[in-house]
């Protein structure tokens, strides 16, 4: 194994940049939302060669708004299963039907697949483009499929904090309290994407660092994007074994 990925222990997927959101807190800025997405058929024969060679526990489908692609989320995540990795988890802002028998159906088949980690984002910034009742019916819905479900926040100082928007996003998660739906401690938004532009005033000092980035000497995650890429290379043309195998950092 490469030295530099002695330490890989998750496989997220980018399932699309498309969205239904347009969150000023969105650390992907102004990324092109086209309606690419990525092929999932691939990503899982990608995900049989890693799992082989190292010791998974994460698999991870996000996005944009990646239940816009269900299938893709589905065999993803049902050969993570296959595969025995433990942790398969999606994050989704629950907006991505009309249709709210369609919500209940997906919730279903996520179950199926093998979910077993559902993340719905809600908070002041989201709920400006996504009304609460998508992601409260979804996370409803899913809960009652049998998939553990949190309601995950993104806070700009803090879940005590005093300003407009905390305050507004403990108003959002009283509301899934009510339902019964667990909040997860989320995440203390960073200057990046869209928060550096719209959120400046709350970064001029002591800017909190992106949680997720990885150490490039010592890669945790491989993250997989619709076009293919993936570390230095693109597993639509090249054996993700290669773009392993010749990963420098
Ligand atoms: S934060 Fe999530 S829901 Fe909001 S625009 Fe970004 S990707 Fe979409």
């Amino acid at each position: 194994m490469n030295p530099y990925l002695k330490n890989l222990r998750k496989a997220e997927y980018i399932i699309t940049y498309a969205c239904t959101g347009a969150c000023r807190h969105c650390s992907q800025g102004n990324i092109v939302r086209d309606s690419a997405c990525i092929d999932a058929s691939r990503a899982a024969s990608a995900l049989d060669k890693i799992a082989a060679s190292c010791s998974l526990q994460t698999v991870m489908c996000f996005g944009g708004e990646p239940l816009l692609y269900p299938d893709g989320v589905y065999t993803i995540i049902g050969r993570a299963k296959t595969l025995g990795i433990p942790h398969r988890q999606v994050i989704t802002n629950g907006c991505f039907t009309r249709d709210k028998a369609e919500a209940v159906r997906v919730a279903r088949r996520l179950f199926d697949c093998g979910v077993n980690d559902l993340r719905v984002s809600a908070d002041a910034f989201h709920q400006r483009t996504i009304p609460v009742e998508y992601p409260l019916e979804f996370a409803i819905a899913a809960a009652r499929a049998g998939i553990p479900v949190q309601v995950q926040p993104a806070w700009v100082q803090g879940r005590d904090a005093d300003n407009q928007y905390d305050r507004e996003t403990r108003r959002i998660m009283d509301i899934f309290a009510m339902s019964g739906i667990a909040e997860n401690p989320g995440n203390i938004i960073f200057p990046e994407g869209s928060a550096r532009e719209y959120l400046s005033e709350f970064f001029a000092q002591n800017a909190p660092q992106n949680p997720y980035e990885d150490d490039p000497y010592d890669v945790r995650c491989l993250s997989f994007e619709p076009s293919g890429k993936v570390l230095n290379g693109n597993f639509y043309n090249t054996d993700i074994m290669d773009i392993l195998a010749q990963y420098r950092p």
